[in-house]
């Protein structure tokens, strides 16, 4: 085989830039492996989304009410992956903080908070007890009406494994998908001792710590880039279960794993439970390396 090229992709994907870097021998090679990598995550979108009324996701809010109802192996796996953490995690994560998250997706749009009526009906609404799956039958059953899944904090991580997972099978395993904060890599690029990327400061006098990484994922989560600030206070993108709150503190939790869907899932539970959530997620995945960045209440910047 001849000398390997670097070829480039970026396209727009669950709503946040999606970038394929691979290392082929030709460009034809690569725009077909990177066509059909895309279209993996096109129909994982049409799954996994909340944005879209059609998804099976979607469909699934309306059909599985008080009765179980068979999904695709693909969703199921997702919906039971993020089951067991929001075990592990005593709920901090939680894929049932739909109607919270449209809540406070509209506060980021008028620039006000929630009603505290709205704040309640939307908590009544959630809750990750209310969701129950049956392995066997690969089905779901809901507790009430009007609950709403979002798959936000885990679905980016798992369509980055299953990009990968095409590249692979054409033959280019020296490759990088990114969507957003989240990132899966392969082998190495040639001649060099792995993939390149770099963990966002939390705050400017700091500098980005510079990783090389083969083989596994790196997700970042936090609340420093989606939030609203409402008399003086921040409320994040991200929410905190216990209160129905967009996240308030200063934070960037980034988490590397095995694969995309064990870090985006546990970067985001880690951004809501902080310093204390570590040693937890550390004992359920002890092959887990994981950066916190936070600004406590007396301005010190802890890391780990
Ligand atoms: P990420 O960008 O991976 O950190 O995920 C953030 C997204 O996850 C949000 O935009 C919501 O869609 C969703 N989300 C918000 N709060 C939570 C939570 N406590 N647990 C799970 N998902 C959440
Ligand atoms: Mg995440």
């Amino acid at each position: 085989m001849g000398a390997l090229e670097r070829f480039e992709f970026t396209q727009i994907r669950m709503g946040v830039d999606t970038r394929i870097v691979v290392y082929a021998p030709d460009e034809e090679r690569a725009v077909r492996a990177c066509r059909d990598a895309y279209k993996r995550i096109a129909e994982l979108e049409e799954r996994l989304s909340d944005y879209r009324a059609d998804s099976e996701l979607n469909r699934l809010c309306e059909r599985a009410v008080r009765r179980w109802v068979q999904v695709s192996p693909e969703l199921f796996y997702v919906l039971w992956r993020a089951q067991r953490l929001a075990q592990q995690t005593d709920g901090a994560f939680d894929i049932t903080l739909g109607p919270l998250v449209a809540l406070w997706r509209e506060s980021r749009r008028t620039q006000k908070l929630p009603p505290p009526v709205e704040l309640e009906e939307a908590r009544q609404r959630s809750g990750w007890r209310k969701l129950r799956l049956n392995r066997a039958r690969r089905a779901v059953w809901l507790e009430m009406p009007n609950m709403r899944l979002d798959l936000g904090g885990i679905a980016k991580g798992y369509a980055c494994d299953h990009a990968l997972r095409v590249l692979r099978r054409h033959g280019l395993t020296r490759a990088l998908v990114q969507m957003g904060g989240d990132l899966a890599v392969g082998d190495a690029p040639p001649d060099s001792q792995g993939w390149q990327v770099l963990i966002p400061p939390l705050s400017t006098p700091d500098t980005p710590k510079t990783l090389f990484l083969t083989r596994c994922a790196l997700s970042t989560s936090g609340s420093t880039e989606q939030y609203v600030e409402i008399e003086g206070k921040r409320y994040a993108h991200i929410i905190d279960p216990r209160t129905g709150l967009g996240l308030s503190a200063l934070i960037l939790a980034s988490v590397k794993a095995p694969d995309g869907i064990t870090s985006d899932s546990l970067a985001t539970a880690l951004a809501v439970m902080g310093e204390a959530g570590v040693p937890k997620l550390r004992r359920h995945y002890p092959r887990i390396e994981v950066w916190l960045q936070q600004i406590a209440l007396d301005n010190n910047i802890v890391s780990q």
